[in-house]
Protein backbone atom coordinates (compact mmCIF):
# COMPACT_ATOMS: atom_id res chain seq x y z
CA UNK A 1 0.00 0.00 0.00
CA UNK A 2 1.10 3.49 -0.94
CA UNK A 3 1.99 5.55 2.43
CA UNK A 4 -0.28 8.23 2.06
CA UNK A 5 -2.82 5.86 1.62
CA UNK A 6 -1.35 3.37 4.68
CA UNK A 7 -1.63 6.61 6.61
CA UNK A 8 -5.40 7.42 5.90
CA UNK A 9 -6.19 4.06 6.95
CA UNK A 10 -3.63 4.21 9.99
CA UNK A 11 -5.89 7.36 10.79
CA UNK A 12 -9.38 5.97 9.79
CA UNK A 13 -9.00 2.60 11.98
CA UNK A 14 -6.27 3.08 14.46
CA UNK A 15 -6.15 6.49 15.32
CA UNK A 16 -9.85 8.73 14.75
CA UNK A 17 -11.85 5.27 17.27
CA UNK A 18 -8.97 5.17 19.85
CA UNK A 19 -8.26 8.40 20.94
CA UNK A 20 -10.96 8.83 23.85
CA UNK A 21 -9.72 5.94 25.37
CA UNK A 22 -5.93 6.97 25.09
CA UNK A 23 -7.02 10.36 26.52
CA UNK A 24 -8.54 8.85 29.23
CA UNK A 25 -5.69 6.54 30.45
CA UNK A 26 -3.52 9.18 29.57
CA UNK A 27 -1.14 6.06 27.67
CA UNK A 28 0.87 6.18 24.67
CA UNK A 29 -0.25 3.82 22.16
CA UNK A 30 3.13 2.65 21.80
CA UNK A 31 1.75 -1.12 20.02
CA UNK A 32 -0.33 0.93 17.75
CA UNK A 33 2.80 3.04 16.58
CA UNK A 34 4.61 0.08 16.23
CA UNK A 35 2.45 -1.45 14.25
CA UNK A 36 1.46 1.19 11.78
CA UNK A 37 4.44 0.90 9.40
CA UNK A 38 5.24 4.57 9.83
CA UNK A 39 8.11 4.62 11.93
CA UNK A 40 11.07 4.76 9.01
CA UNK A 41 9.90 6.87 6.81
CA UNK A 42 12.79 8.79 6.52
CA UNK A 43 15.14 5.70 6.73
CA UNK A 44 17.01 4.25 4.42
CA UNK A 45 15.97 0.61 2.76
CA UNK A 46 19.05 -1.44 3.94
CA UNK A 47 17.84 -0.37 7.45
CA UNK A 48 14.00 -1.61 6.96
CA UNK A 49 12.96 1.95 6.15
CA UNK A 50 10.46 3.96 3.43
CA UNK A 51 13.61 5.71 1.97
CA UNK A 52 10.59 8.39 1.45
CA UNK A 53 11.62 11.98 0.09
CA UNK A 54 10.62 15.07 1.94
CA UNK A 55 7.85 15.98 -0.41
CA UNK A 56 6.41 12.11 0.13
CA UNK A 57 7.10 11.53 3.81
CA UNK A 58 5.27 15.29 4.02
CA UNK A 59 2.01 14.06 2.59
CA UNK A 60 2.26 11.38 4.67
CA UNK A 61 2.61 13.85 7.87
CA UNK A 62 -0.51 15.89 6.52
CA UNK A 63 -2.59 12.64 6.75
CA UNK A 64 -1.68 12.31 10.01
CA UNK A 65 -2.08 15.73 11.02
CA UNK A 66 -6.09 14.92 10.32
CA UNK A 67 -6.19 12.23 13.24
CA UNK A 68 -4.56 13.85 16.23
CA UNK A 69 -1.34 16.31 15.87
CA UNK A 70 0.30 15.40 18.80
CA UNK A 71 0.36 11.67 17.84
CA UNK A 72 1.66 13.28 14.38
CA UNK A 73 4.47 15.43 16.17
CA UNK A 74 5.11 12.00 18.29
CA UNK A 75 5.72 10.19 15.12
CA UNK A 76 7.70 12.91 13.55
CA UNK A 77 10.28 13.17 16.28
CA UNK A 78 10.71 9.81 16.54
CA UNK A 79 11.29 9.58 12.79
CA UNK A 80 13.95 12.13 12.67
CA UNK A 81 15.57 10.40 15.36
CA UNK A 82 15.02 6.78 13.46
CA UNK A 83 16.70 8.42 10.54
CA UNK A 84 19.29 9.95 12.33
CA UNK A 85 20.50 6.45 13.75
CA UNK A 86 20.20 4.98 10.36
CA UNK A 87 23.20 6.83 9.45
CA UNK A 88 25.55 7.34 12.33
CA UNK A 89 29.28 6.29 11.92
CA UNK A 90 29.51 4.07 14.96
CA UNK A 91 28.51 0.43 14.03
CA UNK A 92 26.71 -0.09 17.37
CA UNK A 93 24.59 2.44 16.70
CA UNK A 94 23.55 1.71 13.42
CA UNK A 95 23.57 -2.03 13.38
CA UNK A 96 22.00 -2.34 17.12
CA UNK A 97 19.17 0.26 17.15
CA UNK A 98 18.65 1.96 13.81
CA UNK A 99 16.64 -1.83 12.55
CA UNK A 100 14.69 -1.82 16.03
CA UNK A 101 13.93 1.81 15.66
CA UNK A 102 13.02 1.70 12.11
CA UNK A 103 10.64 -1.12 13.22
CA UNK A 104 8.90 0.76 15.40
CA UNK A 105 10.24 -2.21 18.45
CA UNK A 106 11.93 0.56 19.94
CA UNK A 107 10.84 4.42 19.99
CA UNK A 108 13.02 7.61 19.79
CA UNK A 109 13.04 10.94 21.57
CA UNK A 110 15.01 14.32 21.10
CA UNK A 111 16.51 16.50 23.86
CA UNK A 112 17.53 19.55 23.51
CA UNK A 113 15.55 22.52 25.48
CA UNK A 114 16.42 22.90 29.09
CA UNK A 115 14.87 24.64 32.11
CA UNK A 116 16.70 27.59 31.14
CA UNK A 117 16.99 27.37 27.28
CA UNK A 118 14.17 27.16 25.37
CA UNK A 119 14.01 29.26 21.86
CA UNK A 120 17.69 30.27 22.30
CA UNK A 121 19.84 26.52 22.17
CA UNK A 122 23.24 27.97 22.61
CA UNK A 123 22.34 28.50 26.09
CA UNK A 124 22.08 25.02 27.02
CA UNK A 125 24.38 24.00 29.89
CA UNK A 126 23.90 19.82 29.60
CA UNK A 127 27.41 18.44 29.52
CA UNK A 128 28.98 15.38 27.78
CA UNK A 129 32.56 14.54 28.97
CA UNK A 130 34.93 12.26 27.47
CA UNK A 131 36.32 9.33 30.02
CA UNK A 132 38.45 6.09 29.93
CA UNK A 133 35.11 4.13 29.14
CA UNK A 134 33.44 6.57 26.80
CA UNK A 135 31.69 8.98 26.83
CA UNK A 136 28.67 10.50 30.03
CA UNK A 137 26.03 13.19 30.07
CA UNK A 138 25.26 15.07 33.18
CA UNK A 139 22.51 17.51 33.18
CA UNK A 140 18.11 18.45 32.99
CA UNK A 141 16.37 18.49 30.02
CA UNK A 142 12.84 19.96 29.75
CA UNK A 143 9.85 19.03 27.77
CA UNK A 144 11.13 15.34 26.75
CA UNK A 145 8.41 14.05 24.95
CA UNK A 146 7.72 10.37 25.00
CA UNK A 147 9.57 10.56 28.50
CA UNK A 148 10.02 7.45 30.00
CA UNK A 149 8.32 6.01 26.92
CA UNK A 150 11.36 6.43 24.66
CA UNK A 151 14.28 4.22 24.30
CA UNK A 152 16.79 6.29 22.59
CA UNK A 153 17.09 10.21 23.31
CA UNK A 154 19.19 12.16 20.94
CA UNK A 155 20.49 14.32 23.28
CA UNK A 156 22.31 18.04 22.54
CA UNK A 157 25.06 18.67 25.03
CA UNK A 158 28.11 21.41 25.41
CA UNK A 159 31.53 19.44 25.81
CA UNK A 160 33.94 22.12 27.60
CA UNK A 161 33.09 25.74 29.37
CA UNK A 162 33.42 27.82 26.49
CA UNK A 163 30.65 29.67 25.88
CA UNK A 164 29.02 29.32 22.35
CA UNK A 165 27.74 26.94 20.36
CA UNK A 166 31.55 25.40 18.85
CA UNK A 167 31.63 22.70 21.20
CA UNK A 168 28.14 21.48 21.05
CA UNK A 169 27.64 17.80 20.44
CA UNK A 170 24.95 15.20 19.80
CA UNK A 171 24.75 12.20 21.57
CA UNK A 172 22.93 8.73 21.93
CA UNK A 173 21.72 8.16 25.41
CA UNK A 174 19.40 4.56 25.93
CA UNK A 175 17.06 5.15 28.74
CA UNK A 176 17.48 2.12 30.08
CA UNK A 177 21.55 2.42 30.37
CA UNK A 178 21.65 4.03 33.61
CA UNK A 179 21.52 7.77 35.06
CA UNK A 180 18.38 8.74 33.20
CA UNK A 181 15.63 9.44 35.47
CA UNK A 182 12.59 11.92 34.45
CA UNK A 183 10.03 13.71 36.73
CA UNK A 184 6.32 13.80 36.74
CA UNK A 185 4.50 14.07 33.72
CA UNK A 186 3.75 18.06 33.05
CA UNK A 187 -0.48 18.18 32.87
CA UNK A 188 -1.14 19.85 29.51
CA UNK A 189 -4.28 21.11 28.31
CA UNK A 190 -4.96 18.34 26.24
CA UNK A 191 -2.98 15.45 24.50
CA UNK A 192 -2.61 13.69 27.87
CA UNK A 193 -1.81 10.28 26.32
CA UNK A 194 1.37 12.10 25.26
CA UNK A 195 4.26 11.96 27.53
CA UNK A 196 6.06 14.79 28.41
CA UNK A 197 8.51 15.73 31.39
CA UNK A 198 12.26 16.68 32.17
CA UNK A 199 15.15 14.46 32.19
CA UNK A 200 17.73 13.91 34.59
CA UNK A 201 21.14 12.91 33.15
CA UNK A 202 23.36 11.81 35.93
CA UNK A 203 26.54 10.20 34.53
CA UNK A 204 24.36 8.57 31.99
CA UNK A 205 26.98 6.90 29.14
CA UNK A 206 26.00 8.35 25.84
CA UNK A 207 27.78 7.15 22.41
CA UNK A 208 28.83 10.56 20.26
CA UNK A 209 26.17 10.82 17.16
CA UNK A 210 27.55 14.39 16.28
CA UNK A 211 30.99 15.41 17.75
CA UNK A 212 31.57 18.44 18.85
CA UNK A 213 31.19 21.52 16.75
CA UNK A 214 28.86 19.46 14.66
CA UNK A 215 26.07 19.20 17.38
CA UNK A 216 24.15 22.07 16.86
CA UNK A 217 24.70 21.91 12.98
CA UNK A 218 23.06 18.03 13.12
CA UNK A 219 20.64 18.81 15.56
CA UNK A 220 18.85 22.09 13.57
CA UNK A 221 19.18 19.85 10.01
CA UNK A 222 16.81 17.70 11.96
CA UNK A 223 14.76 20.61 13.20
CA UNK A 224 14.30 21.46 9.90
CA UNK A 225 12.67 18.55 8.76
CA UNK A 226 10.74 18.11 11.81
CA UNK A 227 9.83 22.13 11.07
CA UNK A 228 8.49 21.12 7.43
CA UNK A 229 6.65 17.88 9.60
CA UNK A 230 4.56 20.31 11.70
CA UNK A 231 3.85 22.37 8.74
CA UNK A 232 2.29 19.53 7.22
CA UNK A 233 0.08 18.12 10.00
CA UNK A 234 -0.91 21.78 10.77
CA UNK A 235 -2.03 21.01 7.04
CA UNK A 236 -3.93 18.39 7.65
CA UNK A 237 -5.75 19.87 10.87
CA UNK A 238 -6.72 22.73 9.04
CA UNK A 239 -8.27 20.68 5.86
CA UNK A 240 -10.01 18.60 9.00
CA UNK A 241 -11.48 21.69 10.58
CA UNK A 242 -13.34 22.53 7.06
CA UNK A 243 -14.59 18.88 6.72
CA UNK A 244 -16.35 19.11 10.11
CA UNK A 245 -17.73 22.47 9.77
CA UNK A 246 -19.20 21.75 5.98
CA UNK A 247 -20.34 18.33 7.09
CA UNK A 248 -22.16 20.13 10.75
CA UNK A 249 -23.10 23.07 8.58
CA UNK A 250 -25.31 21.27 5.67
CA UNK A 251 -27.17 19.64 7.89
CA UNK A 252 -28.00 21.96 10.65
CA UNK A 253 -30.90 24.82 9.49
CA UNK A 254 -30.69 28.18 11.11
CA UNK A 255 -33.23 31.31 9.83
CA UNK A 256 -34.79 28.81 7.89
CA UNK A 257 -31.41 27.89 5.39
CA UNK A 258 -28.37 26.03 6.41
CA UNK A 259 -25.62 27.41 8.63
CA UNK A 260 -23.31 26.50 4.82
CA UNK A 261 -25.51 28.56 2.66
CA UNK A 262 -25.17 32.17 4.65
CA UNK A 263 -22.40 33.76 2.47
CA UNK A 264 -20.86 34.74 5.76
CA UNK A 265 -19.89 31.54 6.59
CA UNK A 266 -19.42 30.62 3.02
CA UNK A 267 -17.01 33.54 2.82
CA UNK A 268 -15.16 32.44 5.80
CA UNK A 269 -14.87 28.77 4.80
CA UNK A 270 -13.33 30.37 1.70
CA UNK A 271 -10.49 32.04 3.48
CA UNK A 272 -9.61 28.98 4.97
CA UNK A 273 -9.63 26.75 1.81
CA UNK A 274 -7.27 29.59 0.59
CA UNK A 275 -5.06 29.46 3.78
CA UNK A 276 -5.09 25.68 3.25
CA UNK A 277 -3.83 25.83 -0.59
CA UNK A 278 -1.06 28.16 0.66
CA UNK A 279 -0.03 26.21 3.26
CA UNK A 280 0.39 23.13 0.95
CA UNK A 281 2.14 24.94 -1.77
CA UNK A 282 4.66 26.51 1.66
CA UNK A 283 5.45 23.20 2.79
CA UNK A 284 5.92 21.38 -0.63
CA UNK A 285 8.40 24.20 -1.89
CA UNK A 286 9.85 23.74 1.90
CA UNK A 287 9.78 19.83 1.28
CA UNK A 288 11.93 20.32 -1.72
CA UNK A 289 14.34 22.91 -0.92
CA UNK A 290 14.93 21.31 2.49
CA UNK A 291 18.88 20.03 2.29
CA UNK A 292 19.51 23.04 0.88
CA UNK A 293 21.13 26.56 1.56
CA UNK A 294 17.66 28.36 1.03
CA UNK A 295 15.93 24.98 2.68
CA UNK A 296 15.77 26.56 6.79
CA UNK A 297 14.35 29.64 5.68
CA UNK A 298 11.32 27.63 3.44
CA UNK A 299 10.87 25.74 6.36
CA UNK A 300 10.46 28.36 8.39
CA UNK A 301 7.84 30.42 6.02
CA UNK A 302 6.11 27.07 6.10
CA UNK A 303 6.21 26.60 9.68
CA UNK A 304 5.28 29.91 10.52
CA UNK A 305 2.34 30.20 8.37
CA UNK A 306 0.99 26.67 9.04
CA UNK A 307 0.17 26.43 12.43
CA UNK A 308 -1.35 29.66 12.75
CA UNK A 309 -3.45 29.15 9.75
CA UNK A 310 -4.44 26.10 11.28
CA UNK A 311 -5.43 28.05 14.74
CA UNK A 312 -7.57 30.90 12.50
CA UNK A 313 -9.36 27.78 10.78
CA UNK A 314 -10.06 25.53 13.93
CA UNK A 315 -11.39 28.70 15.90
CA UNK A 316 -13.53 30.01 12.89
CA UNK A 317 -15.06 25.92 12.16
CA UNK A 318 -15.81 25.81 15.54
CA UNK A 319 -18.05 28.66 15.43
CA UNK A 320 -19.66 27.17 12.56
CA UNK A 321 -21.10 24.86 14.91
CA UNK A 322 -22.35 27.52 17.51
CA UNK A 323 -22.50 25.62 20.98
CA UNK A 324 -21.29 22.82 19.18
CA UNK A 325 -18.44 23.29 18.37
CA UNK A 326 -17.61 23.04 22.50
CA UNK A 327 -18.97 19.46 22.52
CA UNK A 328 -16.66 16.52 23.29
CA UNK A 329 -18.72 14.93 20.28
CA UNK A 330 -16.62 17.32 17.75
CA UNK A 331 -13.13 17.66 17.65
CA UNK A 332 -12.73 21.05 17.37
CA UNK A 333 -12.17 22.03 20.81
CA UNK A 334 -8.99 19.50 20.68
CA UNK A 335 -8.03 20.64 17.22
CA UNK A 336 -7.71 24.46 18.64
CA UNK A 337 -5.41 23.21 21.47
CA UNK A 338 -3.49 21.50 19.10
CA UNK A 339 -3.09 24.10 16.71
CA UNK A 340 -1.92 26.33 19.42
CA UNK A 341 0.54 23.34 20.52
CA UNK A 342 1.45 23.31 16.61
CA UNK A 343 2.96 27.04 17.38
CA UNK A 344 5.35 26.40 19.65
CA UNK A 345 6.61 22.85 19.02
CA UNK A 346 10.02 22.46 17.30
CA UNK A 347 10.72 26.29 17.42
CA UNK A 348 7.92 28.87 18.19
CA UNK A 349 6.48 31.12 15.34
CA UNK A 350 8.12 34.08 16.92
CA UNK A 351 11.37 32.24 16.42
CA UNK A 352 10.26 31.22 13.04
CA UNK A 353 9.88 34.96 12.21
CA UNK A 354 13.79 35.39 13.32
CA UNK A 355 15.00 33.13 11.29
CA UNK A 356 13.09 34.69 8.05
CA UNK A 357 13.90 38.28 9.26
CA UNK A 358 17.67 37.25 9.67
CA UNK A 359 17.58 36.27 6.07
CA UNK A 360 15.94 39.21 4.36
CA UNK A 361 18.46 41.50 6.37
CA UNK A 362 21.66 39.30 4.90
CA UNK A 363 19.78 39.91 1.29
CA UNK A 364 19.65 43.63 2.06
CA UNK A 365 23.38 43.49 2.88
CA UNK A 366 24.12 41.86 -0.42
CA UNK A 367 25.37 38.86 1.83
C1 LIG B 1 3.95 19.76 23.30
C2 LIG B 1 5.42 20.12 23.33
C3 LIG B 1 6.36 19.12 23.14
C4 LIG B 1 7.72 19.43 23.17
N1 LIG B 1 8.62 18.42 23.00
C5 LIG B 1 9.95 18.69 23.04
C6 LIG B 1 10.92 17.63 22.93
O1 LIG B 1 10.58 16.46 22.77
N2 LIG B 1 12.24 17.95 23.02
C7 LIG B 1 12.68 19.24 23.18
O2 LIG B 1 13.89 19.45 23.20
N3 LIG B 1 11.79 20.26 23.31
C8 LIG B 1 10.45 20.02 23.24
N4 LIG B 1 9.52 21.05 23.39
C9 LIG B 1 10.01 22.37 23.71
C10 LIG B 1 9.85 23.40 22.61
O3 LIG B 1 10.71 23.13 21.54
C11 LIG B 1 10.10 24.74 23.28
O4 LIG B 1 9.02 24.93 24.17
C12 LIG B 1 10.16 25.86 22.32
O5 LIG B 1 11.34 25.77 21.57
C13 LIG B 1 10.07 27.22 22.99
O6 LIG B 1 10.86 27.30 24.14
P1 LIG B 1 10.26 27.92 25.51
O7 LIG B 1 8.94 27.32 25.72
O8 LIG B 1 11.29 27.78 26.56
O9 LIG B 1 10.02 29.45 25.17
P2 LIG B 1 11.03 30.66 25.43
O10 LIG B 1 12.29 30.46 24.67
O11 LIG B 1 11.13 30.92 26.89
O12 LIG B 1 10.22 31.86 24.76
C14 LIG B 1 9.13 32.53 25.41
C15 LIG B 1 8.43 33.41 24.39
O13 LIG B 1 9.36 34.38 23.87
C16 LIG B 1 9.39 34.27 22.44
N5 LIG B 1 10.75 34.52 21.96
C17 LIG B 1 11.88 33.84 22.30
N6 LIG B 1 12.95 34.35 21.66
C18 LIG B 1 12.48 35.38 20.89
C19 LIG B 1 13.09 36.31 19.99
N7 LIG B 1 14.39 36.26 19.73
N8 LIG B 1 12.29 37.23 19.38
C20 LIG B 1 10.97 37.27 19.62
N9 LIG B 1 10.33 36.41 20.46
C21 LIG B 1 11.07 35.49 21.09
C22 LIG B 1 8.97 32.85 22.13
O14 LIG B 1 8.46 32.72 20.82
C23 LIG B 1 7.90 32.62 23.19
O15 LIG B 1 6.69 33.18 22.74
C24 LIG B 1 8.15 20.78 23.35
C25 LIG B 1 7.19 21.79 23.53
C26 LIG B 1 5.84 21.47 23.51
C27 LIG B 1 4.82 22.57 23.72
Amino acid sequence: MEPVEAAARFVREQVRPHLDEWERAARYPREVVRGSGLTGLFSPRDAGGLDLSYPEGMAVFEELGRGDAALAFSLSMHNAVAAAVSGADDDDLRGGWAARLVAGEALGGFSLTEPQAGSDATAITTRATEGPDGWRVTGRKAWVSLAGEADLFLVVCKTSDEPGHRDIAMLAVEREGGGVSFSELYRKASADFLPIAEMTLDDAPGRMLAPPGMGLRAALAAIDVARCDIAAVANGLLAEAIDVALAYGSEREVFGQRVVDHQGIQWALADAATDLEAGRLLTRRAAELLGTPEGSVAVAHAKRFGPDAALRAAILCSEVLGAYGWLHDYPLARLIALAKMLQVVDGTAEIQRVVIARDLLRRAQGR
